[in-house]
This record gives structure tokens, sequence and C-alpha cells, in this order.
């Protein structure tokens, strides 16, 4: 019997939704008599222990720490105890800037296995498979874990789907106060665009990438969507220029568009990370002068075509021919 532990994640309260994902890829390792164990780290992990009791998961372990949020230190000192209790073969976190804070410090101190940004995981008869993307997302990596006990994984979000159904999982409890933190969480600051537009509403999207080049031509694709109807949305370099607001950016460490109906992707290469947030979406037309981008292989419709000359084309014939005349 092994056990695969998912350690969840919760922000202000609230569990994030990667926490129920990784209770689905641990349902895809479970054999036999494997059991899943949940752990909620946090002065206040009780309050969540309703929304982990889904289907598959057998037990809830409630680590009772000093600090409400987040802390590497706090959470790598639970996450090790809970190892030395639990014992568990696979241990689950996200993919995210929460686990990358401790988890490759945890893995490494202990000669544990480690793989980070997984997004499909098995067992062969040898032990277990991760798989992740390499070389720039080019080529997808086996990793396999020859010899180790336990392997800590980091899991990429939106790729498994949550557990549906709820369950009564047997709670236990851990008490970790005396843990001290080199840190302290003294407040929240709102990421810029707090307030802005909801863009996980909008059914029709107008999203700009790098190949608009530069900052100055944000202003005419604004244009373009506010012509069209469309909401401007980015991916993730625009947002990292701060040429949009972070609300604005879609993928994995944005937004997914769940109300979208029709995306215009101009510019954009088509990552996975960017994909994350949209390839549900279904019509998708992509412009992009590569015709090697991988947003065409999701693309309803692909112009292999310069996102300006299309740009311009779009609003001579919105001009001529007007969306509300
Ligand atoms: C942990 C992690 C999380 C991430 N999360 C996200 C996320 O949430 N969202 C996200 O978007 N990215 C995310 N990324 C970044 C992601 O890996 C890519 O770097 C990013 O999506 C690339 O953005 P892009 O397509 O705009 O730029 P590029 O990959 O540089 O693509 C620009 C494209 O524009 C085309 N182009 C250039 N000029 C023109 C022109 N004049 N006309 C037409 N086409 C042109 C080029 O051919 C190219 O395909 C994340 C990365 C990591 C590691």
């Amino acid at each position: 019997m092994r056990t695969i532990l998912v350690v969840a994640e919760h922000r202000r309260g609230e569990l994030r939704p990667i926490s129920l994902e990784l209770i689905t890829a641990a349902q895809g390792l479970r054999q036999a008599d494997d059991k899943v164990v949940v752990a909620l780290i946090g002065s206040k992990a009780d309050a969540l222990v309703p929304a982990v009791s889904v289907a598959g998961v057998d037990e809830v372990v409630t680590v009772k720490v000093a600090s409400e949020e987040f802390d590497p230190d706090i959470f790598e000192a639970a996450v090790a105890q809970l190892i030395e209790e639990k014992k568990p073969a696979v241990v689950l976190l996200a993919h995210s800037v929460d686990s990358l804070g401790y988890a490759p410090t945890l893995a490494r101190q202990r000669n544990f296995g480690f793989s980070t940004d997984v997004f499909k995981l098995e067992w062969d008869g040898e032990g277990l498979v991760a798989t992740r993307a390499g070389y720039n997302q080019k080529v997808n990596v086996e990793v396999e874990f020859p010899g180790k006990t336990c392997v800590v994984l980091t899991v990429r979000g939106s790729v498994f789907k949550p557990p549906e159904g709820a369950a009564s999982p047997a709670v236990s409890a851990l008490d970790l106060t005396s843990k001290s933190s080199r840190s302290t969480n003294l407040d929240y600051v709102e990421a810029s665009g707090a307030g802005d537009v909801d863009i996980t509403t909008a059914e029709f999207i107008l999203s700009i990438g790098r190949g608009i080049a530069e900052e100055d031509n944000v202003e005419q694709f604004r244009e373009l969507a506010d012509t069209m109807g469309a909401t401007l949305c980015c991916s993730r370099p625009i947002a990292d220029a701060g040429w949009l607001p972070k609300s604005r950016q879609v993928g994995q460490s944005g937004k997914v568009v769940g109300a979208c109906k029709l995306y215009l992707a101009l510019g954009i290469s088509g990552s996975i990370q960017h994909m994350a947030g949209m390839k549900h979406v279904p019509t998708i037309v992509a412009v992009n002068t590569d015709p090697g981008a991988s947003i065409f292989t999701i693309a309803k419709y692909g112009i292999v075509g310069d996102i300006f000359e299309i740009g311009e084309e779009l609003r001579n014939q919105l001009a001529a021919q007007p969306l509300d005349g």
C-alpha cells in the first residue's frame, strides 16, 4: 500500500482551485489499496476541511501552524514532518510561486526525487514516471526516479479537472505551532488592475502578444478591440512589461477565460502556459508571421501574416461597414 500526499494551497481563507486538481492527479496514480492524504497547513486549516472532503480523499490532516498564510519555512517544516509520519511514495504540490519557495530545498536536503511543472503522471513497471516539458516547450520529457523512496512533484495547473462528489474522509491533526519562521506576512497588496474588467466572463477577446513589439503599439489594438466589441487581453510578456495590467493576462499564471467563445490571438506564439488559459475556446483565430507557431495547432482559423497589416485591414473593413451599422 502506498500513500500519495497532496499539499493543499489556500490564500486568504480560500482553497485555491489547484488543490482539487492535485486530488484528481493523485486519483490517477492510485492503485489497489493506495491511500490519498490531503494536508491543510495553516492556523485556520480546520475551516478548509469541508472544501477538500471530496471523492477520492481517504484522509485529511490539518497541520496547525502559527501563521494563517503561506510561509516557506513553515510549509517546508510541516511537509517534512508529514513525510516523516505518513511515509508517502509521492508528494503532490501545486506548481506555484508558493511551492517553489520551499519544495526544491525540501527535496534536495532529504535526497527525494523531484520534478517541477509536471502535467502527466503514471506508474510503469519500474516506478513513477512524470512528464514535463523541456527545451522551451519543444519536447516532452519523461522523468524517472530510480531508487527514490519519496518523490516530490509540483503539478501544472488547469491540467487535471477537479473531482466531482463529496466524501467523508478521516480527519487527523498535527500541531506545529512551535515552528518559527524567518519572515512574517504583514499584509496583502492587490496587484495592479484590481477593479478592472473580469476577463473570465468576456465572450469575445482580442489578445495581444510579444508580436506587438513595443508599448506604443498597444493603443492601436485597444482601439481595434473597442471597435470590434472585444475585451483586450494579453500574453504574459505584455503584462510583465506593464503594458497591460496583470488582470488582463490569459494563461497558467494569469486567468482562464472560461466564458470566451471567440479568441483572436495577435502575435502570440501559443506557449503551453498561454494555451492553458484559452485552448478550450470554441473559435480561436490566430494571426502570426511564423507558420510554425504552436498557436496554429489549436486555432480554428489561422492567418500567416503581419498583425499590423491585418489590424489595418480590419479597421478599414469596420470603417466601411461598422458592426453596429
Ligand atoms: C511558470 C510559468 C507560467 C507562465 N504563465 C504564463 C501565462 O499565464 N500566460 C502567458 O501568456 N505566458 C505565460 N508564461 C510565459 C510563456 O512561457 C511564454 O513565454 C509566453 O506565453 C510567450 O508570450 P508571447 O506568445 O506573447 O511571446 P512569444 O513567444 O515571443 O511570441 C511572439 C509571437 O509573435 C509573432 N510575431 C512577431 N511579430 C509579429 C507580427 N508583426 N505579426 C504577427 N506575428 C508576429 C512571432 O512569430 C511569435 O510567434 C509562463 C511561463 C512560466 C515559466
